[in-house]
Order: structure tokens, then C-alpha cells, then sequence
């Protein structure tokens, strides 16, 4: 059964609900941040990523998988056959959670309750686009999408659902293949993440 909250959500529009967050205060990521980061993509994409927050980068310029973390994404979906106009790329909480270290700003992983208050926003989009598949990129992204503690090596390129029957898959953050210092582990990597998103084509329906 449809709930009230859900027929709301899907009354409204991904442009109305991101100026809503434009605003939001719901925890307090919001006062150091430069701007939420809200998702990207069209309200008909078949295919929801997840990721864990904005970075630096992401923070500055206001939109979600910029950067080389996001590039590598970009042409890993494209050797999949993703057609990035049928994708909807987020995080599961929408603004930039940071450590004043010097000049730098270090990424600092957001708590529970920052990825609870979040979610508010993420309900939303979901609700509104109602994809085939969402992908968890990373523990976070899986936390917020099934409510509960997911281990990402475990559990990694299996389908679990998400709290509204969304089939997620689990897989890890694109930032992560980029850290792997040993080359051949690295390539071993890139190419298991590729086969997620192969996956992932599999899942969509459109
Ligand atoms: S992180 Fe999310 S819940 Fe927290 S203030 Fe930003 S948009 Fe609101």
C-alpha cells in the first residue's frame, strides 16, 4: 500500500525537491559545507547510484561524481553499455562532511544519524524516480539504502532490497579502485568493478 508520504513524494519534482534541500538543516553538515550536493540525472533513469558524500571538489562546484574519481566511473559505466542518460547519480548524505587539517579539507566519514536525516532526501528521489536497480557504492551508500549495516566485502556484487523492495546492489565507491597503491591489484580491481556494472545492465529493464 501506497503511504501519504510516498504519494507526496511522488507528486513532486526532482527540481522541487532539490531546492528544498538547498535549505535543509536536518544535522548539521550543513554549517561547514560550502552547498548540498543534490543528485544528478532524469526523473526516467532506470538506474539509481548511491555514493557516500560529496568531496572537496564535489563541494565546490555543487554537483555530485565530479572529479577523478567520477571520470573513472564514467568510463567504466560506458564499457558496460550504461547509457548515462538512463542513470541517477547521488550520495546518500548531501553535504560535505570535512576536517579543517591546514588548508585542507579531509574527508571525514559521515555517523549514523547524519546518514538517518539524510535519507530524507534519498527516500525522496527514490520515490520519485522508482528505478529497477540502486547501486550501494560503499558501506555508507548500503547503509543508508537498507537501513541496517551491510559488510561490503561479503556481501559485494550480490542483490539484496532496500526498506521499499528497491533491489540494491552492493559494490564499493569508485574513490576506492584510485587508492589501491599495487598496479596489478588495482587493474584486478577495476575489472571486478566492471563486472558489477555489468551486472547492474543486466538489472535494468529499459
Ligand atoms: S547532510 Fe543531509 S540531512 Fe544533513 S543538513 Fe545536509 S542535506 Fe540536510
Amino acid at each position: 500500500m501506497i503511504s501519504q508520504d510516498d504519494k507526496e513524494a511522488r507528486s513532486k519534482t526532482l527540481k522541487t525537491v532539490r531546492e528544498e534541500a538547498e535549505g535543509c538543516t536536518r544535522c548539521d553538515l550543513y554549517k561547514n559545507a560550502t552547498q548540498t550536493v543534490f543528485g544528478e540525472g532524469r526523473r526516467s533513469a532506470r538506474v539509481v547510484f548511491v555514493g557516500e558524500q560529496p568531496g572537496d571538489k564535489e563541494d565546490i562546484e555543487g554537483r555530485p561524481f565530479v572529479g577523478p574519481a567520477g571520470t573513472l566511473f564514467d568510463n567504466i559505466l560506458e564499457e558496460a553499455g550504461i547509457d548515462r542518460k538512463k542513470t541517477y547519480v547521488t550520495n546518500a548524505v548531501k553535504h560535505f562532511k570535512f576536517e579543517p587539517r591546514g588548508k585542507r579539507r579531509i574527508h571525514s566519514k559521515p555517523n549514523a544519524g547524519e546518514i538517518r536525516a539524510c535519507r530524507w532526501w534519498l527516500d525522496q528521489e527514490l520515490t520519485i524516480i522508482r528505478p529497477d536497480v540502486a547501486v550501494a557504492l560503499g558501506a555508507t551508500a548500503a547503509r543508508a539504502l537498507t537501513g541496517k549495516q551491510v559488510p561490503i566485502t561479503r556481501l559485494r556484487g550480490s542483490v539484496v532490497e532496500s526498506a521499499e523492495g528497491v533491489p540494491v546492489l552492493i559494490t564499493v565507491h569508485p574513490s576506492y579502485l584510485l587508492r589501491i597503491p599495487n598496479a596489478a591489484e588495482k587493474e584486478r580491481e577495476r575489472e571486478r568493478f566492471a563486472k558489477d556494472m555489468r551486472k547492474v545492465k543486466e538489472l535494468m529493464k529499459g
